[in-house]
């Protein structure tokens, strides 16, 4: 049997090292986004099941070895992981495109390979141990002071759909190289990657009992009992802006700590003297990569007035050349959105530009594909003449639609950039890199990229200003948000004279 299906049969949870089912039988059915078949059937997770994880992360926390197992031992680790994606690429790539529904393609040459890169940038990050210098102090007395870094405890992870395999990876390596112990829990529609991949683990025998542990299940109840637990030590969240604010308020009874990596609403800023023809494909790029349900996603394009009809004109050309369809035909670029209640948002969203008066000059609703009857398809869509007070130009769509708005000057332009609750990622077009790197300066945002989009690497910190997040993931910034830092003084000394006590409460005895 495949690891998927070991998985499933054995109970589809993943607890203290063995497959279970939900305590109280529950069970959801998995489906194909582009065909409405089933997948399988995964266990339904309730409260009780939640406890069961954490009991089981806690003792692997505090009585296991893995918070004390060197990060030499670790890296080994996070490599073998790595190679277990490796060697069945091309079946985490298929299941991928087919619970999710992004393309084939995409998920081999995109989803796959950067999980990989992934677990192996962390795995190297795992032998440092990262050096924070501190000054010589000898008042009072003489000591060495320095500075150790620890592993959190029980981190609950809970992963939003738009990557389900990378995004996985993206919460168990940097937790995993630093000793932590992880409850895993992905999104309801999305969990067969994840649960592929810890199926590989387990079979590998890689890791101790309860140090990686999987929950699937509603977010509401699971999520919210995750964030809310009091043997929880770290949430770490990738989803909306919205379940962000409840997770952080759940976290803060028991001081959690909280890293929030929410919604976006980024702009692709096309500076006057750019190339048009490769600014005017990157803005398609940052729009429609993953049919648009990116997080970092270039939603909304300025564009100098004085090119203003002729980007536009481009964007309706080159849009064409966009092949919407079957996620398994490797000639598809965009495939269904991951459910048709995402579909109809996505559609409430278009019929609102539409309303307030935004320009429709592409795509604007569904598309129907031949075999893939039960897939919500979307019509890469390109409004004109938006406002930024426009909703389409303000509110995360998370599907294909792009808003295109003029502008008179770069300090407007930097303003209307900003003008958003939203600071997760920027683009900068332009040929002139003093320029461009100015005005990467004047975004507040988390990431600008300069002629290119959505380059998320696993060594550059990720994360958002304002309402798009909280902390950073990924390099050593994302490594060190799973530890604790604890300050180790040594008194050098080692006398009686000349300490502080004397002074502030005992006194020296006679003779001393
Ligand atoms: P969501 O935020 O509702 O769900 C993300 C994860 O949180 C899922 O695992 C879900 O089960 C869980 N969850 C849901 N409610 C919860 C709660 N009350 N407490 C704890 N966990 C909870 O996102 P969604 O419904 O999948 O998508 C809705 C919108 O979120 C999208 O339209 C998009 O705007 C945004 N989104 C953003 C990202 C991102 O990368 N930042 C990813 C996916 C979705
Ligand atoms: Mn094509």
């Amino acid at each position: 049997m495949d690891d998927l299906a070991t998985a499933l049969a054995a109970g589809g949870l993943y607890l203290d090292g063995r497959w279970c089912a939900a305590g109280d039988g529950g069970q959801a059915q998995i489906v194909e986004a582009a065909t409405g078949a089933p997948l399988g059937t995964v266990a339904r997770a309730s409260r009780h099941d939640v406890d069961r994880a954490v009991a089981a992360a806690r003792a692997a926390f505090d009585r296991g070895p893995w918070p004390h197992t060197p990060g030499r031992e670790r890296a080994r680790i996070l490599h073998a992981i790595a190679d277990l994606i490796e060697h069945q690429s091309a079946a985490f790539a298929e299941l991928e495109a087919r619970n999710l529904g992004v393309p084939l393609r995409k998920a081999m040459f995109v989803d796959v390979p950067m999980a990989v890169e992934h677990l192996r940038t962390f795995a190297e990050l795992a032998r440092l141990h990262p050096y924070e210098p501190l000054p010589w102090t000898d008042m009072p007395s003489v000591s060495w002071n320095f500075v150790w870094r620890e592993p959190i405890g029980v981190c609950a992870q809970i992963l939003p759909w738009n990557y389900p395999l990378l995004m996985a990876v993206w919460k168990l390596a940097p937790a995993l190289a630093t000793g932590n112990t992880v409850i895993l829990k992905p999104a309801s529609a999305t969990p067969l990657t994840a649960l592929m991949l810890v199926s590989a683990i387990d079979r590998a025998a890689l890791l101790p009992r309860g140090v990686l542990n999987l929950l699937t299940g509603p977010g509401v109840e699971i999520g919210e009992a995750l964030a809310g637990h009091a043997g929880v030590d770290k949430v770490s969240f990738t989803g909306s802006t919205a379940v962000g604010r409840r997770i952080m308020a759940l976290a803060s009874d028991t001081i959690k700590r909280v890293t929030l990596e929410l919604g976006g609403k980024s702009p692709s800023l096309i500076l006057p003297d750019a190339d048009l023809d490769l600014a005017v494909d990157g803005v398609l790029f940052g729009v429609y990569f993953n049919g648009g349900q990116s997080c970092e996603a270039g939603t909304r394009c300025l564009v100098p007035r004085e090119h203003y009809e002729a980007v536009i004109a481009r964007l309706v050309r080159r849009v064409q050349a966009l092949t919407v369809g079957d996620p398994l035909d490797l000639a598809t670029d965009i495939g269904p959105l991951v459910s048709a209640s995402q579909a109809a948002t996505v559609e409430r969203y278009i019929a609102n530009g539409l309303a307030e008066g935004a320009r429709l000059v592409a795509g604007g609703g569904r598309i129907a594909v031949p075999g893939c009857a039960a897939g919500a398809f979307i019509a890469p869509t390109i409004f004109a003449d938006v406002h930024n007070q426009m909703t389409i130009a303000r509110e995360e769509i998370f599907g294909p639609v792009l808003a295109v708005m003029p502008y008179d000057s770069i300090s407007e332009a930097i303003e209307i950039a900003n003008a958003s609750p939203y600071g997760l990622g920027a683009a900068v077009w332009s040929r002139d890199i003093q320029a461009a790197i100015e005005v990467a300066r004047r975004i507040r945002a988390g990431t600008v990229w300069i002629n290119d989009h959505h380059l998320i690497v696993p060594h550059a910190p990720f994360g958002g200003y304002k309402q798009s997040g909280l902390g950073r993931e990924h390099g050593l910034q994302g490594m060190l948000a799973y530890t604790e830092t604890k300050h180790i003084h040594v008194d050098l000394f080692q006398r009686r004279q000349g300490r502080i006590w004397w002074d502030v409460l005992l006194p020296p005895e006679d003779g001393a």
